[in-house]
């Protein structure tokens, strides 16, 4: 088991905004990184789901949270622009951004799979993620130490049948990944990397695989130390790399081989 236990303030007085906040991986999280001190900028659809989030948050470190509800499949760019723009007046720099949003989007061939789908899929999954880090990147300059972790897919690293538009987004997100990795590496600090968690106890997991015994699957926790590495001094040589969960934790999936997304 990848045992990474930093210090419990080491996050202290970094900011980091974490997509797909209200639920799921996200959630956890913003859980942990508020243990750890973070000041956090959340986002996600259901404004109702990240004001609970909100309320757990802030029982954990008071007064250091931000929400920003919004739906990825209908904002418009000004709506990222918006969002930089107000964290400018509250927050100095961005020390971290963590992707997590995502749809699965219908499990269906390509043959059969209609053009709206693969278009909000695609928006979610993939312009979301361009637009909000396009948009945060000088905020991410001026931190000394700026971390983007965007959260793939087995299906992003070798495609599978019936994955579709998820399938091919999280390829996009990869490629994303590299240029912005290729970009900065020698002309900032920043560190930019995707991590595939396999299968993992959500939401989205039960919807792809309804058959399924959830209990079958960890739950988000067991992702936290590897995010949490990914914030440290200690994965600062760090960029531009396609890590996968299972590398850092063979033993959790020594059990008959799960499928994951
Ligand atoms: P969940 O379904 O639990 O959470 C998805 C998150 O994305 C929610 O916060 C949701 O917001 C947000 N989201 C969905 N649609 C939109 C939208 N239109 N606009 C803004 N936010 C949106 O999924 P997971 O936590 O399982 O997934 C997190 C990431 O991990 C995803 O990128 C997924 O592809 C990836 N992943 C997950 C695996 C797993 O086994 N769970 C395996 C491999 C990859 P709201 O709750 O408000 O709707």
């Amino acid at each position: 088991m990848f045992t990474f236990q930093p210090p419990l303030n080491f996050l202290q007085d970094k900011t980091i905004m974490i997509t797909g906040a209200s639920d799921g991986i996200g959630k956890c999280c913003a859980l942990y990184f508020a243990q750890y001190g973070a000041n956090l900028i959340l986002l996600g659809r259901s404004k109702a789901k990240l004001e609970e989030v909100y309320d757990l948050v802030d029982k954990i470190k008071p007064n250091s949270t931000v929400i920003h509800p919004l739906d990825f499949g209908t904002a418009s760019e000004l709506n990222y622009k918006e969002i930089a723009a107000s964290l400018e007046e509250q927050f100095f720099a961005l020390d971290g951004l963590v992707h997590c949003a995502g749809i699965l989007g219908p499990r269906t061939p390509i043959e059969f799979y209609s053009a709206d789908d693969w278009e909000l899929t695609m928006r979610i999954n993939v312009s979301a993620a361009f637009l909000l880090t396009k948009y945060l990147l000088p905020f991410l300059k001026k931190s000394m130490d700026g971390r983007v972790v965007f959260t793939s897919s087995s299906v992003g690293r070798k495609a599978r049948g019936h994955w579709g538009a998820y399938a091919v987004s999280k390829f996009a997100l990869e490629g994303l990944m590299q240029v912005l990795a290729d970009e900065l590496d020698n002309t900032s600090k920043i560190r930019i990397n995707s991590l595939n968690p396999g299968g993992v106890r959500t939401a989205m997991r039960r919807t792809a695989y309804p058959a399924e015994n959830p209990s079958a699957n960890p739950p988000p926790e067991v992702l936290m130390p590897l995010y949490l590495y990914l914030f440290s001094s200690e994965s600062r040589n760090i960029n531009g790399q396609a890590l996968n969960f299972k590398d850092f934790n063979p033993s959790i999936y020594s059990r008959p081989a799960q499928s994951d997304e």
